[in-house]
């Protein structure tokens, strides 16, 4: 294979599992022609422009350019409610009526809470991507862009052209990147954003960020004459568009339709905050024109904000691997954006004072734009005597030890006979990125350490059938998966054995380099 078929070939399998999400061939597949393919540049000196591998990220940039962007990217009018929606219909239908043109149709479609960005093709390649920043000229990303691995490196259209989308963090990249992250990301608007404004491109790359096309602002040979084209054609031209785009041709339909959105909107892997209806037509588009500030086909329908008032009915301090306690206030019921709310984190014992929650205490709380809900503060205004103080917990909730303070937060300093400490180090170690051991579950292994004194991951390895058989609710078939799963995973990765010790600090990542510094075992006993 040449380099240029091993390139075109990556870069297929790679529209296939991030764009089409219709992977091609396996992961153990792509990395062995990747593998090939590095190989072959450096054996032959050469890195062909859209080669998957200048999608790593070749170190810290010195700064950001400002890039002039081909064509100003306009901002759209927002209607806050539905009745500014309504009122803006009226607006365009007289002007259609007036400039006698025909009945318009309306494009729904999602839209997306990350970062705007715009992307530059040239002679079919990628040369160019920015930030939105004034609509007129922004910061040059190209390096941090390159790493989004659904933006296609070459297209099929050789022109010189412009497309705008939007760049986010899925929820699920958040809660996955948030497990082993020393510092968990909160938000994964600021996420997204933040990877993006960021120097050290290694840093974009880690995020795993994804981005929505669904505009043409510049294109040189070729006209669009609707939107439903505009976005045919940067499907053919392997873009990852929005999932969400239908025409509608009257007002009460594209309500109904944003109200589903807006009831459903917490089902989604990554945030929206509100829907845009566009007029579908582009002569009449081109014949409504703009404001002075936005173009009077588009309107931003933004969903009411996410925070919402309820009650702190208890407070619950869990243990974690490190001992760590962590308070959890137990809610009245909420329905935020769709999903109903019942615990939201409170950090620690500091955050309590400073948000000046008690029990009692009606508190504003936030959802969707956080992977677990967040209490912002104690709402103004209250009967403070009705309240009662969060007491600070001198012993710890599970063992009874007396608890030690680190700087802000608690620790139960029995490492080695707490409950919660043992178990969930064991559930950490049977882990996927660490043993691996898939049938041990988190109430498997609270009834191995109540029923069997399993207390360490060492116990773990010492179970027998018998022991197994004697427990409420094991046949035959559920402990011979639970030991062959034990028994698989005795000759692990290096990186995964590592990640399994737990050690503070030493996340999947951190591991990982262990691992490739140290090759074997051996060389780290
Ligand atoms: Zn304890």
């Amino acid at each position: 294979m040449t380099m240029r078929e091993m390139v075109d070939r990556l870069n297929e399998y790679a529209y296939r599992y991030y764009v089409l999400d219709d992977p091609a061939v396996s992961d153990a597949e792509y990395d062995k022609l990747y593998d090939a393919l590095c190989a072959l540049e450096e054996e032959s000196g050469e890195v062909l422009p859209d080669s998957p591998t200048r999608r790593v990220g070749g170190g810290l940039l010195p700064g950001f350019e400002k890039r002039t962007h081909l064509a100003p990217l306009f901002s759209l009018d927002k209607a806050q409610d539905m009745e500014a929606l309504l009122a803006w219909r009226q607006r365009t239908d007289k002007l259609i009526a007036e400039l006698k043109l025909p009945r318009a149709e309306y494009c729904l479609e999602y839209k997306f809470d990350g970062l705007t960005v715009n992307l530059t093709y040239e002679g079919g390649l990628l040369t160019g991507a920015a930030t939105r920043g004034d609509g007129v000229t922004g910061e040059g990303i190209l390096e941090q862009v390159k790493t989004i691995r659904s933006v296609p490196l070459s297209i099929p259209f050789k022109g010189r052209m412009e497309v705008q989308g939007e760049a986010v963090m899925r929820l699920s990249v958040l809660e996955d990147y948030n497990k082993t992250a020393a510092e968990p990301l909160k938000n994964a608007r600021n996420a997204a954003a933040g990877a993006l404004r960021n120097l050290d491109p290694a840093v974009t790359a880690a995020r795993r960020l994804t981005a929505f096309f669904y505009q043409v602002g510049y294109i040189e040979g070729k006209t669009f004459a609707t939107q439903r084209e505009m976005t045919a054609f940067l499907k053919a031209n392997k873009f990852l568009t929005s999932p969400y785009q239908k025409m509608f041709a009257d007002m009460e339909s594209i309500k109904n339709a944003v109200d589903e959105v807006e009831q459903t909107r917490g089902t989604l892997d990554f945030l929206i905050d509100g829907m845009v209806v566009k007029i579908n037509d582009f002569a009449t588009r081109e014949a409504l024109g703009n404001t002075q500030k936005f173009p009077r086909w588009a309107i931003a329908y933004k969903f009411p904000a996410e925070e919402m008032t309820t009650t702190v009915e208890d407070v619950a301090w869990d243990v974690g691997r490190s001992g760590k306690l962590t308070p959890t206030a137990v809610l009245a019921p909420v329905d935020i954006a769709g999903v109903t709310v019942r615990r939201a984190t409170l950090n620690n014992y500091e955050d309590i004072l400073r948000k000046r929650v008690k029990l009692g205490s009606r508190v504003f709380l936030r959802r969707s734009n956080d992977v677990i809900p967040e209490i912002l503060g104690a709402a103004p205004g209250q009967d403070e005597t009705a309240l009662r103080e969060i007491e600070k917990p001198a012993n710890c909730p599970a063992c009874g030890t007396a608890l030690a303070e680190v700087g802000p937060n608690l620790f139960c300093p029995n490492s080695l006979s707490c409950r919660p400490q043992l178990t969930s180090r064991m559930v950490h170690f049977s882990s996927r990125d660490a043993m691996d051991i898939e049938s041990l579950s988190e109430k498997t292994i609270a009834l191995l350490f109540d029923k069997l004194d399993i207390r360490d991951i060492a116990g773990i390895y010492t179970l027998t059938k018998e022991q197994l058989l004697a427990q409420e609710g094991f046949k035959d078939k559920r402990a011979d998966n639970i030991l062959n799963a034990i028994e698989g995973s005795k000759h692990p990765p290096l990186a995964n054995f590592i990640y399994a010790l737990g050690i503070s600090n030493v996340g999947k990542k951190t591991a990982g380099d262990l691992a490739k510094n140290f090759h074997t075992y051996e060389a780290i006993a």
